[in-house]
Order: C-alpha cells, then structure tokens, then sequence
C-alpha cells in the first residue's frame, strides 16, 4: 500500500483520523465537500497536536511535520493516487453508497476503500464498487487520536489481502485492531 491516504469527511472522526495517519508519517488528503467544515476539521487536528506538544507527548518540530503532511481539498477526484481511502461522512447508506460508487471510478484500481461506518453494513456498502474484495470497514473510536480500538469489519468479498493490509496499517498506527463480522452492530468474532 503506497503512503498516501485519504480521509472523506473532516468531521468528528475524518480529522481525528486524518490526525494519526499524518502523525504515523502518511501523506494525508483530507477531503470535504464542505468549505467550513474542512477548515474547522484542519484546525481541529492543529489544536490536538498542539495539545500533544503541550503534555509533551511530541515535539513541536515533529507536530509541524504532521500538519505540514495534511492536505485539504474539496473535490473527490483528488483520492487518485491514494493507497488507501477511509470514508467518514454522516451515517447515511445512501449517501455512502452514493460516495463509494464515486471512490470506484475516482481510485486507483489498488486502491483499498474503508468505510468509518457505524452500524451500516459493509457489503452492502461493497455492492456498488466493482472492487468488493478491496472494501472494508476500519471503525475508529472517538476521539480517535486516543483511544486504542478500531474495528476492522470484512464484508462478504473483502479479500484476505485486503483485509491483512489494514490490520498491518492499524498496528502501525499504534491502534489496537478487532476482526468483526459484518452484522448490524458489527458482532465481534472469538479470533
Ligand atoms: P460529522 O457529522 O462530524 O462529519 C461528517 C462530515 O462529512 C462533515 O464535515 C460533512 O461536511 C462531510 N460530508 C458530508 N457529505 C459529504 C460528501 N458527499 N463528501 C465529502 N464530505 C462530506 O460525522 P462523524 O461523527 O465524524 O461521523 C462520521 C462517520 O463515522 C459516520 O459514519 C459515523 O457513524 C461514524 N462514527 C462516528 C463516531 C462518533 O463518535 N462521532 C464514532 C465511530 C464512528
């Protein structure tokens, strides 16, 4: 997976992801299709790394180069050239069905597209792509540059490729990844 991610929605979750993945040394594109919105998500992850140079967490230098790594943009067809795409705008079905068709025809033809989804079921998120096998789910918890958990939901085509590049991508971002299957509420399997 090349080191180039991009985050749909600047939001609650979308900034706080785009946070970590900049934080762990990725090129993120942080896209909203909402002018204000991405401005306050932009400031959002400069206030939070701001704040993790104020508890001494990292240096300011290195907080610098985290957000000097954040790009905002408006416009879906910037995920051409992206590695990976994770999806966090409302929770909507139509509207994310509506977005992944879009990612299909937007992506490279590598390209892993992940939705942040809640309870909304990845398959049939998958089902409009013509790429299932490379659609998953990567569930962060809020606030997400905190909290360890992220949810990694295989539909029913996500390949095992795909599903063991994005439990590599969350070690590497210090997350703690959970395999679940793809019931509403997203039922945790035993192994
Ligand atoms: P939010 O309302 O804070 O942010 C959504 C963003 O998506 C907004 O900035 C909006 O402008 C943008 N958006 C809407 N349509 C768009 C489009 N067509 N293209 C690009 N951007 C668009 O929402 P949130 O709380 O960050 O939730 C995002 C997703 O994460 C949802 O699926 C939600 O269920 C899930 N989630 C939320 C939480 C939480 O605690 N907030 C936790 C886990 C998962």
């Amino acid at each position: 997976m090349n080191r180039t991610v991009a985050v749909i929605g600047a939001g609650t979750m979308g900034n706080g992801i785009a946070h970590v993945f900049a934080k762990t040394g990725y090129e993120v594109r942080l896209i909203d299709i909402n002018a204000q919105a991405l401005e306050k998500g932009l400031a959002t992850i400069r206030k939070n790394l701001d704040r993790e140079v104020a508890k001494e967490k990292i240096s300011a230098a290195e907080a610098d180069a985290a957000f000097g790594r954040v790009q905002g943009h408006g416009e879906l067809a910037r995920v051409k050239g992206c590695g990976l795409v994770i999806e966090a705008v409302i929770e909507n079905a139509g509207l994310k069905q509506k977005i992944f068709r879009e990612l299909d025809g937007l992506a490279d033809a590598d390209a892993i597209l992940a939705s942040n989804t809640s309870s909304i079921s990845i398959s049939a998120i998958a089902s409009v792509t013509k790429r299932a096998g490379q659609v998953i789910g990567m569930h962060f918890m809020n606030p997400v540059p905190v909290m360890k958990l992220v949810e990694v939901i295989r539909g029913h085509d996500t390949s095992d490729e795909t599903n063991q590049a994005v439990l590599d991508c969350c070690e590497e971002l210090g997350k703690t990844p959970l395999v679940s299957q793809d019931y509403p509420g997203f039922s945790p399997t035993a192994s």
